[in-house]
This record gives structure tokens, sequence and C-alpha cells, in this order.
């Protein structure tokens, strides 16, 4: 608040949250709308530990208060950040935190600087016709989400608390002219920083260069600090370009990670793009069941299918070059900034060739040979439905040694990964056989002992992950009054990759009713 500019007004009543154009500011002072009657239904233990908040803070009664924007503590000083953003290919002009309200910084003890921010505490000047508010569903879907992103050691905003509102909030949730009244709810998110590829955008697009520099310095001071010592505490072009480079390497990683666990975000516009490589809006985004490059879980956006699953490591860079284009007066020269961008597609191939590899329990992909047969892999789940997460669960299991592999070796290990079993006709029963054996010898080369192999290939394939339906049984349950569901998956989902055999039953293929069914497999924006 102190590095960057204000909208200049003297307060913020609700009356000053009315919708507008925000010029040479980087946010502007709100104030949560009051809600009715909070009530805090799930928290996240490790988030508050990490904020330096007791069990106590958490029991007692001004949590839910602070934390749905009822009550401001002391030195809180709310505000809602400005930022523009390109929306499935276009540019959209400002956005804003049109429904999140930060409310302040906090200097941790063992964490650094964490800022802490409600999502769905009403309007601010980046509201547009919209009301501010989240619903119950989307909420829930938020918080599970962001903490299971985190246990699978993928960088991401947390969530520290889920709060019902007391209110009722109409929406449209299959856009047909039918709202519902849906219950109100607010999470706290957490992370070090909320600034977007957007939040980048906006200035230039208002030629406001020196805010736009006010922006990236901050940025680089307060989150890439050692970017800036290496660099003599100088801001120059230097410094500038190794900061462009840092945070695409992060975006790749970060996408890279994605495709690992099977995860499609859904929304992936320039103003859901983390400048720290964080993901952040979770919105319809969804997990892989059966292997499907083209599956998105977004309903807007099913004609295109920008976002889909396998688009989402170009998309990265396609929003790395409106970053790069955003950045570029304090450059002024493209050719650097080409270089990195092309070099994104190079590490993005590189680590995504390098991640299948570890899926396959191999120690490194050794060029052509090893990329035909991760390719033939996904050629193979083309032809039959087959679940991406049991399916490298299960060949974990495989016993590999000199003799080929038969069929009624494999089969009855592999089976359950099919959604199908009974589709695998006799030729693909000889195609997966030709491909189990390429990968048997290739996997033999490495020299693994068995349970090496095995346990490496575990630490990279997630048992749990927070399948669509999962989701929305603990949605279904919570909108009755119930929310030991939400508390369940929370606790199996800290410890994806641990074979927790109690649990068994949250790691199966989705089931048959929840193939069509409304937030198992298509989500809208509404939320
Ligand atoms: P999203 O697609 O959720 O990333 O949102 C795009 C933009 O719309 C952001 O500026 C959001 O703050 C804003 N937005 C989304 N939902 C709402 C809402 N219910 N009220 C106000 N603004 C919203
Ligand atoms: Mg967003």
């Amino acid at each position: 608040m102190r590095a960057l500019p204000a909208e200049s007004l003297v307060t913020a009543t609700a009356a000053q949250n009315n919708p507008r154009q925000v010029h040479g500011a980087a946010y502007s002072w709100v104030k949560p709308t009051p809600v009715k009657a909070p009530q805090l239904i799930a928290v996240s233990r490790r988030v508050a530990t990490m904020l330096d908040l007791t069990s106590a803070d958490i029991a007692s009664a001004e949590f839910a208060d602070v934390f749905t924007g009822n009550k401001l503590l002391a030195g809180m000083q709310p505000y809602a950040m400005c930022y523009g953003g390109h929306q499935f290919g276009r540019w959209a002009g400002q956005l804003g935190d049109g429904r999140a309200i930060n409310l302040g910084e906090v200097k941790t003890a063992r964490y650094g600087h964490k800022i802490i921010q409600l999502k769905g505490a009403g309007r601010t000047p980046y509201s547009r016709t919209a009301d501010g508010l989240a619903v119950l569903r989307s909420s829930i879907r938020e918080f599970l989400c962001s903490e299971a992103m985190y246990h699978l050691g993928i960088p991401t905003t947390r969530a520290l608390s889920l709060c019902l509102t007391g209110e009722k909030v109409p929406r449209d949730m299959f856009y047909d002219g039918r709202p519902q009244l849906e219950q109100g709810a607010i999470v706290c998110r957490v992370s070090s920083s909320f600034t977007r590829f957007g939040s980048f955008e906006l200035p230039v697009f208002r030629n406001d260069i020196p805010l736009l520099k006010k922006l990236v310095d901050h940025t680089i001071a307060t989150d890439f600090p050692d970017l800036l010592l290496n660099n003599n505490h100088c801001f120059n072009q230097t410094l500038y370009l190794k900061w462009f480079a840092e945070v695409a390497q992060r975006t790749c990683r970060l996408i890279v990670n994605w495709l690992r666990v099977g995860f499609v975000h859904g929304v992936m516009n320039t103003d859901n793009m983390s400048i720290i490589g964080e993901t952040i809006d979770y919105g319809p985004y969804g997990w892989i069941d059966n292997f499907d490059a083209n599956w998105t879980p977004n309903t807007t956006d099913l004609q295109e299918r920008r976002y889909c699953f396998a688009a989402q490591g170009e998309i990265g860079q396609w929003n790395l070059f409106q970053l790069a284009k955003a950045i570029y007066p304090l450059i002024e020269t493209a050719e650097p900034l080409n270089e990195i961008l092309n070099q994104y597609a190079e590490n993005y191939q590189q680590q995504w060739a390098q991640m299948t590899a570890e899926k396959l329990g191999l120690l490194h992909c050794k060029g052509d040979a090893d990329l035909d047969l991760f390719i033939e892999l996904e050629n193979l789940f083309a032809q039959i439905e087959t679940d991406m997460t049991l399916f490298y669960r299960q060949l974990a299991k495989l016993t590999l040694s000199a003799h080929t592999l038969t069929v009624e070796e494999w089969l009855p290990i592999l089976s359950v990964s099919f959604y199908f079993p009974e589709q695998l006709s006799d030729t693909l029963q000889v195609k997966f056989s030709q491909w189990l054996n390429c990968y048997r010898q290739r996997a033999l080369q490495d020299k693994l002992l068995p349970e090496q192999r095995s346990e490496k290939m575990n630490k990279v394939n997630p048992k749990f992950i927070l399948r669509n339906y999962l989701a929305q049984q603990a949605i279904e349950l919570a909108e009755q009054g119930d929310f030991s569901e939400i508390e369940k998956l929370q606790k199996i989902l800290q410890n994806p990759y641990q074979e927790q055999v109690e649990f068994d039953q949250y790691a199966v293929k989705r089931p048959e009713w929840a193939r069509h069914k409304a937030g198992c497999s298509m989500l809208s924006c509404s939320s």
C-alpha cells in the first residue's frame, strides 16, 4: 500500500464502490460489505499456523467475523486491486478485483510476507455489473482445490478459511435465464502476491509508463529480491529481462506440473496468471479422469477448447507474450524478449519430457525413442478410455523382468484403469502388450530395483486427486448443512501420494452417474 499509488479518494464507503475506470492507481480503498450471519465451516490449520494464528484464534467467535470482513482488526486497510487482461484471446480492458478484497499484508515469523484476501466480500469499483459475491459451491471448490494443489507440491495460492455469510445470492448457473438463490460464502485466500500478468497490461494499454515501472519495480523488490540483489540493487533493462525470464521459468514449471497431475485450469486468461507462478483463481477448473488431451471443464470454452488440457503449455507462452508486450516500454528492444519466449517453448518441451519420464519411473528422457514411447502411450489412451491417475499408480505395481510381459500378467493389474475393460479388443490388447514390452525394456536400462522404481513413480503420480465428482458430493452435502465431507476430503488430500488404504474408495474411477452431471463433468463460469 505504501509502495504503490492508491486511487485518490479520501474514504471508502459503499457509495464509492460504484463501478468505474480507475486511472493512475494500482488499487482502490474499499470496505468489505458486512454480512448477516458469518459461520466458519472449514479451516486450514496449516495456513493458520503459517500466519501465526493459534487454535484459540480459530476457535474464537471473532474469527468468522474477521474472515468475512465484518470486523476489521487494527491495521487492516482493505483495498481492491486494479488490473486488466486478455480474456479468451481478446483484450478485455480494465477488470480488477471485482469480488476480492485484500485485508492487508502480514509479515509472518517463518513464511515471509503474506497478503490476506477475502473472495466474495462485496462490491468494489471493479465489480462492473456483478454483485461482488461468491456462492458456497464455488467457494468449496476453491478452498479444497487450492489446499490439494499445495499438498501435491504445486505452487498455488492458499486458503485459510471458508465461511458462510448467512445470505442468499442469486446465480444463473446454467445461463438459461433461471437464476436460483444459493448460499453465499467467503474464502480467505493467502499468497505473497496476487499480482497478475494483467496488472502490467492495463497501465501499458493506457500508456501510463510511470505506473508500469512502479509496479514492475515493486514486484521485483518484493517477490524477486534475489534478482535485485544479484543486479547490485539496480533497476535496469538487464534486471527486467532476468525477471521476465524467471516469470517464464515459473510459468513453465507450473503448467508442466498441472499436466503431471491432470489439472485443467479452465480459464487461463491473463488476469488469472499469477506473476509469481502460482495457480490462482480456481473457477471452472477440473481434473482429468479418463485421459483426453482435448478435455476442458469450462462450458464457455467448449467450442474453441482454447484452454483444454493439452493446450495449457502453449497458452502459457501466449500469455507470456502478452506480458512481454506489456513490459516492452521498460526494455525497448524486442529481441531478448523473443529469445525468452522461444526459450520457454524449448524448456516446456524438455520439462514435459522429463516429467513424463518420471511418471513412467524412468530416470531421464533419453531422446527421440523415449519421446516416441510417451506419445504412443497417449495414442493408446485415445483408443480406450483410461483413467490417467489410476493407470500410473497401477503401472507402478507391474513387475518388470527379463521375460516378456503377457496379457495374463498385465491385464489384471491395469484393467481397473479402463472405463470399459470389455472394450479392450484383441488388437488393442496386442498394442498394449507391445507398448508395455517396449516400456519394460526401456525401464530395465535404468537398472532400478523394482521397489525403487515404484517408489519413484508414486512420488510423482498422486493416488488421490480432487476428482470433480468428489468435490460435487462434498458440495451437495454442504448445501444441506453437512460439512463433514469437506473436512474428510481436506484430510485425504493432504497426503495425495500416500497409500492411505482406508480411503481407497476415494481413489477410484469417476462413477458413470457423474459422467454428464453438471459440476462433475462440466462447469460454467457462474460462481
Ligand atoms: P474470473 O473469470 O473469475 O477470473 O473473473 C473475471 C473478472 O470478473 C474479474 O475481474 C473478477 O473480479 C470479476 N468477477 C467475477 N465474478 C464476479 C462477481 N460475482 N462480482 C464482481 N466481479 C466479479
Ligand atoms: Mg480471475
